[in-house]
Parts: C-alpha cells; structure tokens; sequence
C-alpha cells in the first residue's frame, strides 16, 4: 500500500503492491484477448425436479481458459469484468453461446430449458432487453424456454430500476429468477413487486451436512411464501442425499448440487436428460 507520512512526503510503493497491481494488469490485458481468443467456455449444471429426479433444464456456468492459468472459475474473473465493463461483452457471449447450444439440445429434448445468469451492469443497460430478445431470435430458442438469473443484491441496489427491466424481459416472455435468495435483504413488500418466476434459494441454508430445524424452517418458509406468490423454488447446493429427501418433503420444486449432479460439458448434457436420476 502506498505511505503517506504526511503532506510533501514521498508516496513509496511497496514491493507486494507492486505485484498486485501488476497482477492486476496483466488480468485486465489476457481478459480483453479472452473473447477475441475464444477461451470462455460453458459448463452446464442440471435443474432437477425433485418429484421425478428428471433433469427439466441446465444453467450455463462460465470458465476462462487463461493461458498459463488452467480453468479461471467466474469468481477470478467475473468481478473485474463487472468494474471495467467487459461483463457487457462476455455477459452478450454467454447468452449467445448458451443459447445456439439450448436451441440444438431442443431438437432431441424439446423441454430442455435454460438458465443464464445476468450481472447488474447487464441489466442497467437500456439496449438489454432488445439484445436478448435479437440474441434469442437469432438462435431460434423461444423466450419461454429461457430463465435470466439476477442476484438479490442486484436487484435491490435500485429496486425501482429493476422493476422496469425486468418489466421489459417479462414482455419478452423470459422467465427470471431471483438467485442466490436469501443472502441479500429483499425487502418483502419489493419481492412482491418484482415481476420474477423463480426462487433460487441460496445454498447457505443448507451447507450443513445436517441442516439444523432453524435451517428447515427458513426453508419451509420460504417455500411458502413462494407459493403464495406462485413462483417456482429451486434449492441450490444439494450435496448429500438427506439434503435431497429434505428438500423434497419440503416441497421445493427443483434442486441443483454436487449430489444431484455436478456442473457437466456440454457433451455430457443429453445423457443428464435420460430417465431419472438414480441418486
Ligand atoms: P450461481 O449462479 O449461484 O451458481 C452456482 C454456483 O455454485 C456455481 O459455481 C456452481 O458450480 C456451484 N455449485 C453447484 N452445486 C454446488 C454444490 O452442491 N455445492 C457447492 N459448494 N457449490 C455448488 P461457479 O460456476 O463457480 O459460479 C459462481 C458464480 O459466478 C455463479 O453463482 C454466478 O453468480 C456467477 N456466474 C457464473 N457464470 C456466469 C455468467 O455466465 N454470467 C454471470 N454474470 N455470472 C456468472
Ligand atoms: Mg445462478
Ligand atoms: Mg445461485
Ligand atoms: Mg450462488
């Protein structure tokens, strides 16, 4: 960090912050080759609905292949691309990517539908709502068949402005979901405004190996209150089969986790829609 000892001193640069920052730059000039360079890719990660075990959908997960690095996850990524923008051209890929992808899948699994997930930066920007309805058409997937994926804190950062985006991709006729629910402070009163779909409960509540009756009942609750507010839930993180069952009894819709099945190459997706899943 750079010392300040006062005014007229010398600002010094340590040693460790000179590495950060240039770290930092070279992150910022491979992330502006990536899209150039076609090095994302798209892993998928089954919705399943936990009355059938079937698989019903995927969600498109994002992976940079840096050179020198291996697999970059959207975590080492993703928030610099938010800060200086580039999430604008790499959220127009995923949706683009995933959704040539969803539209031939359809041809041999007509219900198969598709989750993408959407940075705020993404949906304050007025040309959105158009880009993905030309994206869509482009790629003959109907609007129906698509879910966009918004984080709570996204959306409460400025409620009145989500709502008019969100009004905007619902005339579409695309699905939204609230992701990672939970971990934010919906307010209930704006949660009832929102014009979204879905509920995708974050998995926070039940990370324990035994989710605790405190766990069970936040849960319950908040499957409830989806019901009166006839949204789906998806339960997010379902690692172990007591997690499953719980889930299930609860009387969660879908459920998405390492124990249902991991996050899959596209190669693998067809197989993940044959039959039940026999977990
Ligand atoms: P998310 O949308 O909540 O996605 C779920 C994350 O949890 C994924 O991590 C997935 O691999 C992981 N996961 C799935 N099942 C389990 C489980 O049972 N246990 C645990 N511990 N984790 C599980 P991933 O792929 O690293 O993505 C992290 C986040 O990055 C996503 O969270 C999403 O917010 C963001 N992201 C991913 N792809 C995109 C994208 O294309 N665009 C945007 N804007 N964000 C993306
Ligand atoms: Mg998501
Ligand atoms: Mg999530
Ligand atoms: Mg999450």
């Amino acid at each position: 960090r750079a010392k300040k000892d006062g005014p007229g001193k010398v600002v010094v640069f340590e040693p460790a912050m000179h590495a950060e920052a240039l770290a930092r730059l070279t992150l910022t000039a491979d992330l502006k080759q990536a899209l150039a360079s076609d090095q994302f890719r798209l892993m998928y990660q089954p919705l399943i609905r936990l009355g059938s075990g079937r698989a019903t959908g995927v969600e498109a997960l994002i992976r940079w292949n840096r050179p020198g690095f291996g697999q970059v996850p959207p975590a080492g990524f993703l928030p610099l691309a938010e800060e200086n923008g580039m999430i604008a051209d790499i959220g127009r890929w995923v949706l683009r990517a995933a959704g040539e992808q969803a539209a031939r899948w359809r041809r041999t699994i007509p219900e198969l539908t598709l989750n993408v997930n959407v940075s705020g930066r993404q949906l304050t920007d007025p040309r959105f709502a158009s880009d993905v309805e030309q994206t869509l058409a482009d790629c003959g997937l109907p609007a129906a068949a698509v879910t966009l994926e918004l984080t709570e804190s996204v959306l409460m950062a400025d409620p009145r402005t989500a709502v008019a985006c969100l009004s905007d991709l619902r005339d579409l006729g695309v699905g939204l979901a609230i992701d990672d629910f939970g971990t934010g402070y919906s307010s209930l009163s704006y949660l009832q405004r929102l014009p979204v779909d879905e509920l995708k409960i974050d998995r926070a509540f039940i990370s324990r190996a035994e989710p605790t009756a405190a766990d069970l009942a936040v849960i319950r609750t908040v499957v409830e209150l989806a019901r009166t507010l006839k949204l789906r839930t998806v339960v997010e993180g379902v690692e172990t089969e007591e997690q499953h069952v719980a889930m299930r009894e609860l009387g969660c819709d879908y459920g998405q986790g390492y124990h249902l099945c991991r996050p899959i190459e596209p190669q693998n997706v067809p197989a993940a829609f044959v039959g039940p899943l026999t977990t």
